[in-house]
């Protein structure tokens, strides 16, 4: 076992020293000098230097009678990991002790248990992995008053979506991730934990997402899981809800909640698991040039939902339309924007009347991610003929009545 031990290895073709985080890939993951975890696939150990594991301070547990109990998932990512640079402890933060003591206020708010699902870059995530996740937090959510799934943020909003979908909850579910790993100064996990904490035992029964609404430390946003996207690649405050307000604001250090929108009150809805997907769904982003042959191939390949992020208000070129025509005989064809803002409107120009003669279906105001984690929903469900009346129709709040943003 190196889990926790610095090594040195060979990979690449460059040599490597870091510190063996778990990992569930196959892969050696490494944490780095600089704070990036890295993964290895091939790699040769040329020599173990030390051994922090056990180096590792651990706060005792207090169990608070008074305290709600809340379930901390990890799936990976930068808020899993961190090293003390002056001890080179290894603090993985997936027992409830370390993540204790690496972030004791949450003791304040909840008692925690915690659980290792995953330990990997969430770019690695897949569907078979959602799924598995949904199961978890679906046991979770019959013993503890809220659950917390810890995940990297690159494809954080997948997941929520996956999740908002597959499960009707009557507690909180809150997805947290973090930009800068907390063995950085700038680090915005211990904050976004602590938020995500006093969230998961709020008054709230759905999928959210919480991190910094500011670069500074003023307060976090708790995003609805299935309307939110990671808009920056590096600013603590990259998380934005999108043709949405955010579902609540919660201040730091007070940790008072403001809630911003309409919301699923906690025990509003029964808990209730719906674990199928169709994985075989497209997402196509068009670009001035591509040809429809892209869509012949998926669908030579079984594929029967497509979600295009197509121009402006939701155009392809009209050298499309005979396939999409074709193509909508056999499947669901959901249009979405590259704008991102806004709701696709086909009734406006030519090329968007042709569209929907074709059998193209309007994606509303849903992000183009969100559509697609949808139809994998819908068509894991349902005839496709019952998906493609569902599609439209608002099953989580991913599509607004009115557009206002
Ligand atoms: N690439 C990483 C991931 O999504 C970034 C992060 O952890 O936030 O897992």
């Amino acid at each position: 076992m190196l889990t926790g031990k610095r090594v040195r290895i060979r990979a690449k073709g460059k040599i490597f020293e870091g510190i063996v985080m778990p990992s569930f890939t196959g892969s050696l993951v490494l944490k780095l000098e600089n704070g990036y975890n890295a993964g290895f696939r091939e790699y040769e150990i040329i020599e173990v230097l030390e051994d922090f594991r056990a180096q590792v301070p651990r706060a005792e547990i207090v169990r608070r009678e008074d305290l709600p109990n809340v379930k901390i998932i990890s799936t990976g990512g930068t808020i899993a990991s961190r090293v003390d640079y002056r001890t080179g402890a290894v603090t993985s933060q997936f027992t409830a002790e370390e993540i204790v003591s690496d972030v004791p206020e949450i003791a304040e708010i909840c008692n925690v248990e915690a659980e290792l699902l995953y330990n990997i870059l969430s770019e690695n995530m897949k569907p078979s992995y959602w799924i598995e996740l949904a199961r978890r937090v679906y046991e979770s959510l019959k013993k503890y008053e809220g659950v917390i799934v810890t995940h990297g943020t690159d494809t954080m909003h997948y997941s929520a979506s996956a999740l908002a979908f597959m499960l009707s909850t009557p507690k909180p579910v809150v997805f947290v991730g973090a930009q800068r790993s907390s063995d950085r100064p700038s680090s915005d996990a211990a904050m976004n934990l602590i938020c995500s904490a006093k969230l998961a035992t709020s008054d709230v029964g759905e999928v959210l997402v919480c991190m910094h609404g500011t670069t500074s430390d003023e307060f976090c946003y708790a995003h609805r899981g299935v309307k939110v996207r990671k808009m920056h690649t590096s600013r603590r405050d990259a998380f934005q809800s999108i043709n949405a307000k955010p579902v609540a604001k919660i201040d730091y250090p007070s940790l008072e909640i403001e809630w911003l929108s309409w919301r699923y009150r906690r025990g509003e809805r029964e808990l209730k698991l719906r674990d199928r997907l169709e994985e075989k769904v497209a997402l196509v982003k068009f670009y001035p040039g591509l040809g429809s042959d892209i869509i012949d191939y998926y669908h030579s390949k079984g594929y029967r939902g497509f979600v295009i992020e197509g121009t402006g208000l939701g155009h392809v070129s009209t050298d499309w339309i005979e396939t999409l025509k074709k193509v909508c005989e056999d499947s669901i064809v959901v249009m979405t924007s590259q704008c991102l803002y806004g709701r696709i409107c086909d009734r406006v120009y030519d090329t968007g009347r042709d569209l929907l003669r074709a059998g193209v279906i309007e994606g509303e105001d849903m992000l183009p991610e969100v559509a697609l984690v949808k139809l994998m929903f819908l068509l894991g469900n349902y005839s496709l003929e019952e998906a493609k009346e569902l599609v439209k129709k608002n099953f989580v709040g991913e599509i607004e009545p009115r557009s206002t943003y």
